[in-house]
């Protein structure tokens, strides 16, 4: 078997660099622990970066759910249906609200949805979307319209009608609306920006102004969700419903699922030749997501995020470190503002075996798969409080 050296050599020669110089030649994981080529092992605290997110590194349930749909059936297209994404929007929709699901691979795919059911849903004339500043919605054209100028320079022209707005400031998203306006696009927790949270008082004064301009409201949940906040979903901290969720990172146990909930007064918009996606739904996809969707209800995984999230906060503030200006989050998804330079502490945790990312300038993320157990859950934590403190 090839060096963890040889695979990164082999990586810069034959991949384009778009994600920078890659850290690690990965084999093999278990739970929230990663092995790279070498042998050696990290303790992975920020879940395949959302993509193993809920239920970790191969889960016995999500393998075998697989390997069972890739000996029976693992694509058809979409002239044809079957069990498993049926099985996957019911566990969305009845943990959600009531709604029909599109299926897609990315987040970006499935805000994409999302753009395109908006516009029509609008109807004609109605273009322009608003997001948030310091939001993250994709890198696709239509999703980078909605996502900070940082991302799109070079790219433009953008798509037109994309508007950014300040979080939490109701008035400043009053003023950007017009006749022209179709939607707003929020995540519910800011998780890529930094962990920001948007407060319940500012979600509800949103809800209103949509449903009093006739705009429709689109949940960008696809690092929030499934169970992560420490709800199914998080818009469900804030006491509103949207009328559109996306969806993807964790919501395939681990393989590329992207979904667009619509709710049902909406769902019809996107009717037959509207849109698509050839691989969307394939069967052994949807089968690791109903399974993680499962595993999350058969061993509340929701309550457990937000218990454990409730204990590594307690634990960093007790810790009263001098560096640590704010922790913040929900569940299992938090920020932790510091005076220094993230990306250091982000390297050093690295070398000294955990994988933890960051967001912005400041900002160390934290998102541990919910399956992690306790002992290893300190484990980490104790590492990374002890880096902070050096
Ligand atoms: C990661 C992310 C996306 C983009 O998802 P991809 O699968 O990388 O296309 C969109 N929105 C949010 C909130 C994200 O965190």
């Amino acid at each position: 078997m090839a060096t963890q050296a040889e695979i990164l050599e082999a990586t810069s020669q034959y991949l384009i660099p778009n994600y920078g110089p890659r850290l690690l030649a990965v084999v093999r994981g278990q739970g929230a622990r990663i092995w790279n080529a070498d042998g050696k092992e990290f303790i992975d605290l920020f879940a395949g970066f959302g993509g193993a997110g809920v239920v970790g590194h191969c889960h016995p349930s999500i393998v075998e759910a697989i390997r069972r749909q890739a000996g029976l059936l693992h694509c058809h297209g979409n002239f044809f249906t079957n069990e498993p994404q049926v099985d996957l929007a019911r566990r969305i929709v009845e943990h959600s609200f009531d709604g029909k699901v599109f299926y897609c691979h990315s987040g970006a795919e499935a805000n994409e949805a999302g753009l395109k059911l908006v516009r029509l849903a609008a109807g004609e004339g109605r273009y322009k979307i608003i997001s948030f500043d310091s939001c993250f919605h994709g890198r696709t054209m239509g999703a980078l319209s909605l996502t900070p100028e940082k991302f799109q320079a070079g790219f433009e022209p953008m798509l037109p009608g994309g508007v950014k707005v300040p979080l939490n400031d109701i008035d400043a998203v009053a003023a950007a609306i017009d006749d022209e306006t179709a939607g707003v696009f929020i995540e519910p927790i800011q998780a890529e920006g930094g962990v920001n949270m948007p407060t319940a008082e500012f979600m509800q004064a949103l809800r209103a102004l949509c449903d009093e301009k006739g705009l429709l409201l689109v949940c960008d949940e696809v690092w929030t969700a499934p169970a992560r906040t420490g709800k199914w979903f998080a818009y469900q901290h804030y006491g509103i419903e949207p009328d559109v969720m996306t969806l993807a990172k964790a919501i395939g146990g681990g393989l590329p699922v992207g979904v667009c909930l619509a709710a049902a007064k909406w769902a019809d918009v996107l009717g037959p030749g509207k849109h698509g996606c050839t691989m969307g739904g394939m069967p052994m996809c949807a089968a690791a997501g109903a399974a993680c969707m499962k595993l999350i209800e058969d061993e509340g995984l929701v309550a457990r995020a937000a218990e454990l999230g409730g204990r590594a906060v307690e634990t960093i503030r007790q810790a009263d470190i001098p560096c640590v200006k704010e922790v913040r989050g929900a569940g299992l998804l938090l920020g932790i503002q510091i005076d220094r330079p993230a990306a250091e502490v982000f390297k050093a945790a690295l070398e000294a075996g955990i994988f933890i990312c960051y967001a912005g300038a400041d900002v160390i993320r934290l998102a541990p798969p919910l399956v992690i157990d306790d002992a290893l859950l300190d484990e980490g934590l104790t590492k990374v409080i002890a880096l902070l403190k050096a």
